[in-house]
């Protein structure tokens, strides 16, 4: 059931090394991006998936990943607490493992970087960010829009290796034919729009022209993060093969720096707001940030409103005092 894939990270052009890793050995797909100071990051991405290159288990479907993703999360953390140096690194990582027996992809994830789906012409995003703005927007105080631009947009609330044990998030997605899996860190997310990774990759003759050009458009976006894209296909539906290739190509080829020149959706944030390096805090942190929002916002309309009252208070006033002066 599973077809193609491919797999290609890119330190993009703001960084000088890179810290994203990721996994493409069929039946098994992950991506993680590291964070940490001097090199750091490196490592704990790299140890992350290291451990899935060497794993093997009984488990199956989400059992397996999420045993998988934690034996990493030891690992990393391990190590942190043995060499000073990685002290207090960590890393994203979302996992794909594909069932060929059942046809069936068991997912697991921690962190920010995502997983989507394409499938009938719509790219849906599978994963929820366990990231400040994404809570924010999940408990709708703040938009999908205001969240792309947010400042502390980089602040994460799960990572592996930073804890002893770490949550994971699994499910089990029911694969069809023609459906194209995709796995990224944010280094493409934050640079260019849901919209245009969709149109490339349906511009995109195969998945590995489909990587590439994704790297690409993100380094025309500005390119401001290490960027990783992994890409698995499942098989064309039985005797569709040569209709399905041609429907996937459009009318019009265009090239993604183009189609990045015309969308300014994503081109003006990302002028106005400088990168932003990764940092993790823990929920009970991200608990306290919320209710301070939740203080501010209460006590915002009081405070705009009495400014205004006492204007009309001392109108009211020096009116009367007008009228007194008159008629005495
Ligand atoms: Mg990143």
């Amino acid at each position: 059931m599973l077809a193609r894939y491919a797999g290609v990270t890119d330190p993009g052009r703001r960084r000088r090394r890179n810290e994203d890793a990721y996994v493409a050995e069929p039946p098994l797909f992950a991506i993680a991006d590291g964070m940490g100071g001097a090199q750091a990051g490196e490592v704990a991405s790299g140890l992350a998936a290291a451990v899935l290159e060497e794993a093997t288990g009984e488990e199956r479907g989400e059992a397996r990943v999420a045993a998988l993703i934690q034996e990493a999360n030891r690992r990393v953390f391990q190590r942190s607490n043995e060499d000073a140096a990685t002290s207090g690194m960590g890393t994203t990582m979302t996992v794909a493992l594909v069932d060929n027996s059942d046809g069936t992809i068991a997912f697991g994830h921690v962190g920010d970087s995502r997983a989507y789906r394409i499938r009938g012409g719509a790219l849906e995003q599978l994963t929820d960010d366990h990231s400040l703005v994404g809570e924010l927007v999940r408990s709708g105080r703040l938009s999908p829009e205001e969240a792309e631009t947010h400042p502390q947009r980089s602040v994460i609330t799960r990572a592996l290796g930073t804890e002893a044990d770490v949550d994971v998030d699994t499910f089990t997605a029911e694969a069809e034919p023609d459906d194209i899996y995709l796995l990224c860190s944010d280094g493409l997310t934050d640079m260019i729009s849901t919209r245009e990774i969709l149109s490339v990759v349906e511009a995109s003759p195969d998945l590995d022209e489909a990587a590439r050009h994704l790297i690409e458009a993100a380094n025309a976006g500005g390119g401001e993060d290490n960027i990783t894209v992994v890409l698995f296909q499942i098989d064309r539906a039985e005797g569709n093969a040569d209709a399905g290739e041609t429907a996937r190509l459009p009318a019009a080829v265009s090239e993604p720096a183009d189609e990045q020149a015309e969308d300014e959706d994503t081109l003006s944030p990302l002028d106005a707001v400088p990168a932003v390096d990764t940092a993790v805090i823990p929920s009970e942190a991200v608990r306290e940030q919320l209710q301070e929002v939740e203080v501010q916002q209460s006590a915002t309309p009081p405070r705009r409103i009495l400014p205004l009252v006492v204007l009309i208070l001392l109108l009211v006033a020096l009116v009367a005092l007008a009228v007194w002066g008159l008629t005495r």
